[in-house]
């Protein structure tokens, strides 16, 4: 278990008056709170505003800050910290951190350190259920979320439901960040605590890679729990590659399976583009690898019209041949010449 420093964390002396704490946390908490800080930074701001939090909850209660002083000697002394004699007002061990987490709701904002020494305290002081009062009104934050998609998956649109990180309101101190004049223990003062959510997303026609969509309500909680209005969601399509489409620049490419038949006697075949489906012509005599450019068949693009798609055909056989099928293909093979020569077949080179 690591010794927090408070004084340090604060920014104050150690006989810092309850003016100077409280100036300094006011400083810090506004400079530390997540909503402050972009996507990639939040989760390190979110630990020193827990910190910062639980510092000020501790310098800015008379009690706790001496009792405090005295334990955080000995620690400094290089002793293992232990609450001796009259630290737990309770007269019982103190709470381990799992107990602290059932009590409070969960989450843990507050350091080990912090729940060995003051855990009994918080728990008598917390009791019951935590009161629900709002104090602020304002709009939660808008998040950012980066949604992963197969090029298949979104050619084939419709609605699909999606699990994203989301924030949702602390249940312990129904979002305040404050619970009976204290610094809320579970979420740290933050009023919230992460958790998955699940969106319902149709996917939008002119879908394309980087795609951004805001979706109203579905940000952060506001503050205040359930009377605060929600931020929005920016929500960043990003279109992955599969088996069958492959995105090079603006151009689609789509991988084209035909039966052996359809490229000796040509076909009509239904091919899915970016832009619905449509009915391609085979030539015969088609081989593997052959490339049919499609103008404006791609996907969107950021800016001007549809990209192209290229068709990429290969031969390959039917899941399950029949029977009769199987017999015609060896009496082809019989006929004529039975292999293909070339490439590293010969052992020639050409
Ligand atoms: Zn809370």
């Amino acid at each position: 278990m690591e010794f927090q420093d408070y004084y340090e964390v604060l920014g104050v002396a150690r006989d810092a008056a309850p003016e100077a704490v409280k100036k300094a946390y006011r400083r810090l908490s506004l400079k530390w709170h997540p909503d402050q800080h972009k996507e990639e930074d939040r989760e390190a701001a979110e630990k020193k505003f827990h910190s910062i939090s639980e510092a000020y909850e501790v310098l800015s209660d008379p009690e706790k800050r001496a009792k405090y002083d005295r334990f955080g000697k000995d620690w400094e002394h290089g002793q293992e910290f232990q609450p001796g004699p009259g630290g737990s007002p309770g007269g019982g061990r103190p709470m381990s951190a799992e107990e602290f987490e059932q009590a409070f709701g969960g989450g843990g904002g507050f350091s080990s350190f912090f729940q060995q020494m003051f855990g009994d305290d918080m728990r008598q002081e917390f009791g019951g259920r935590p009161q629900q009062h709002a104090r602020y009104q304002h709009r939660g934050a808008d998040a950012q979320a980066e949604l992963r998609l197969g090029i298949t998956d979104a050619l084939q649109g419709g609605k699909r439901n999606f699990t994203l990180p989301a924030r949702a309101s602390c249940p312990t101190c129904g979002g305040t960040g404050f619970a009976r004049g204290h610094v809320c223990p579970s979420c740290g003062g933050v009023g919230q605590t992460a958790k998955e959510q699940t969106v319902e997303l149709k996917i939008p026609e002119k879908v394309r890679d980087g795609l951004k969509l805001r979706l109203k309500g579905l940000g952060d909680p506001g503050p205040g729990g359930a009377e605060g209005e929600p931020g929005d969601l920016h929500l960043i399509i990003r279109l992955v590659d599969d088996s069958t489409y492959t995105l090079r620049g603006s151009t689609l490419e789509a991988n084209v399976p035909i039966a052996p038949w359809e490229a000796i006697a040509g076909a009509r075949i239904d091919v899915r583009t970016g832009q619905g489906v449509v009915s391609l012509n085979v030539p015969a005599t088609t081989r593997s690898g052959k490339r049919l450019r499609l103008r404006g068949q791609g996907l969107a693009q950021a800016t001007g019209g549809p990209g192209d798609l290229e068709v990429v055909l290969g031969i390959d056989l039917p899941k399950d041949l029949t029977e009769r099928q199987r017999e015609l293909i060896q009496e082809a093979g019989a006929a004529g010449e039975p292999t293909v020569r070339g490439g590293a077949r010969t052992g020639e080179t050409s």
